[in-house]
């Protein structure tokens, strides 16, 4: 069973693409600003302040550190080559790794996080797969659909067309939540 605490930190949708403060729940749009503050280890979490960054540390730090420990070796991030079989199996994998880079399980925040962790719909890359580790490019209705170009987002697009809906309710639910 997950402690109370522990469901309170589960990653939210918006919090994982980027959109969201990891801590506070700030969004870019009342902040402001185009984008939040990323952490510079692992490229995965997102504040509005660097307060709110130093809030949710203890509870970011060790998967930060596995993040950057995995993120060292090379030869566990292999190119997807735009297959989404690839990218599943990249992923698990990764799943298995994390844990004994950690030295314990995953919490439901941390699996939770890494298993939606933003990648571009049509080559499947991260931005840690990127050049130069650019943001990925969101989908201004949605906020959790990410391309890595505008060349995919043309391509990708009328698929997601009929899906961006759906990820707006499902936001809209966690908020209520
Ligand atoms: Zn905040
Ligand atoms: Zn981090
Ligand atoms: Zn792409
Ligand atoms: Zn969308």
């Amino acid at each position: 069973m997950a402690s109370k605490e522990e469901l309170r930190k589960r990653k939210t949708y918006l919090q994982i693409a980027g959109f969201e403060c990891s801590n506070c729940h700030k969004t870019t749009r009342e902040d402001g600003t185009r984008s939040l503050l990323r952490c510079t280890r692992c490229r995965m979490s997102y504040y509005c302040s660097k307060s709110c960054q130093r809030a949710d540390f203890s509870f970011h730090k060790q998967f930060c550190t596995a993040i950057e420990e995995l993120s060292n070796l090379d030869e566990v991030w292999y190119s997807c080559n735009g297959k989404e079989s690839e990218w599943n199996k990249r992923k698990i994998y990764h799943m298995q790794l994390l844990p004994a880079a950690l030295d314990r399980d995953l919490t439901s925040y941390e699996s939770n996080a890494w298993l939606n962790q933003p990648k571009c719909h049509v080559c499947f890359r991260t931005s840690r797969d990127l050049e130069n580790r650019s943001a990925l490019i969101p989908c201004t209705n949605c906020h959790v659909v990410f391309c890595c170009s505008n060349e995919h987002w043309e391509q990708h697009r009328p698929k997601h067309k009929s899906l961006c809906q759906t990820y707006q309710i499902m936001v809209q639910c966690e908020k209520i939540r």
